[in-house]
């Protein structure tokens, strides 16, 4: 088992495979994009394999696929065969932005995807051209559509974002109404490539407010504390509807994941700025073991939550994006 010194257990990888990217959500990234990194900088998907056999071995059942884009990424689905044919491996979950992959849907559940977050933070494609700054509404709704078709879990992840998609807060939730898809709203976080949050960004417990007073029947339910959401069902509606309090961080206390970036640097917290060059370890050490043992003891000093993560941090040095961190 992969442990922290705060007793957590570690289950859960998320891998971000490029931090390139199709779209250029303002919260995410500026319109001119981000530098990215040369190919030869990212994890090869043979490194990525290598990496989800060692994790595999200490107890990590679950990986996530994200980016970037990660269908920006050629042969992804191959990958992903990979990946699933690992001994350990139960879950392999994928977010993306579902521009670039409606041809492919047919395919995931054979290749092992057993999961897809589908990020879609408004109904209206002029709002999600201004978002995106690219007009691929009708895309992503094509894919949904598909997931809906393939029977294929589906979380849809919608920024929440005041003045900007509040508005649409009900009908967002209303996916969920005659649709078995989890409609999760997350706070805005500054991990935009620029450092600033905007100033009117709401916190989980204005947008549980929000919805308490759309939906008076709303009801929180328990879940696994590993959820890192807060999950609410409507009476009627087939989905449930979460809360992802990523800014505010009071989730951290059930946190069981840890992240490996584009180019391979372990981040046992998503605030942390890397903790475990892991890309060097695998193209200079040839024994796993050592791996192991480097990716244990780094683990093992999980710092307690986000803000202590942020503490360590030089307050100087700006925010990344979030597409080179790993959404
Ligand atoms: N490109 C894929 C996508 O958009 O789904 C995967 C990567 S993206 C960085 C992962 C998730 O992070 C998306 O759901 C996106 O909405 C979210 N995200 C990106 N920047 C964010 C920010 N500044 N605050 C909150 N969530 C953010
Ligand atoms: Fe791309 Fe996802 Fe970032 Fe949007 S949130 S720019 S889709 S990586």
């Amino acid at each position: 088992m992969l442990q922290d010194k705060h007793g957590r257990t570690i289950s859960y990888l998320r891998l971000a495979i490029t931090d390139r990217c199709n779209l250029r959500c303002y919260y995410c990234m500026p319109e001119c994009g981000i530098d990215f990194v040369r190919r030869v900088d990212l994890l090869s998907y043979e490194e990525m394999i290598r990496l989800a056999k060692i994790h595999a071995r200490m107890g990590v059942n679950k990986i996530r696929i994200t980016g970037g884009e990660p269908f920006a990424r050629k042969d992804l689905l191959t990958f992903i065969r990979g990946l699933s044919a690992i001994e350990g491996i139960d879950e392999i979950h994928v977010t993306t932005n579902g521009t670039v992959s409606a041809d492919k849907v047919k395919e995931f559940k054979d290749a092992g995807i057993t999961g897809i977050n589908l990020s879609l933070d408004t109904l209206d494609a002029k709002r999600f051209e201004k978002i995106t700054r690219r007009d691929e509404f009708d895309k992503v709704m094509q894919t949904f559509n598909l997931l809906l078709e393939e029977k294929i879990p589906v979380k849809i992840n919608v920024v929440h974002m005041y003045g900007v998609n509040h508005d649409e807060m009900a009908d967002m939730c209303n996916m969920a109404l005659n649709n078995p898809v989890d409609v999760r709203f997350l706070e805005e976080m500054p991990f935009n490539g620029s450092n600033t949050l905007r100033k009117e960004s709401w916190t989980a417990a204005q947008i549980e407010n929000e919805l308490r007073s759309l939906f008076p029947a709303i009801q929180q339910i328990t879940v696994p504390a590993t959820e890192t959401a807060r999950v609410f069902t409507i009476p009627g509606y087939q989905g449930r509807i979460g809360i992802i309090p990523s800014f505010t961080r009071t989730i951290c206390g059930g946190c069981n994941r840890i992240r490996v970036t584009p180019t391979g640097q372990l981040k046992t917290c998503l605030y942390d700025n890397g903790v475990l060059d892991l890309r060097k370890m695998l193209r200079t050490e040839s024994n796993d073991e050592v791996i192991e043992q480097a990716i244990r003891l780094a683990v093992s000093l999980k710092p307690k939550d986000g803000f202590e993560a942020e503490s360590s941090i030089p307050t100087s040095e700006g925010r990344e994006s979030m597409a080179t961190i790993g959404g």
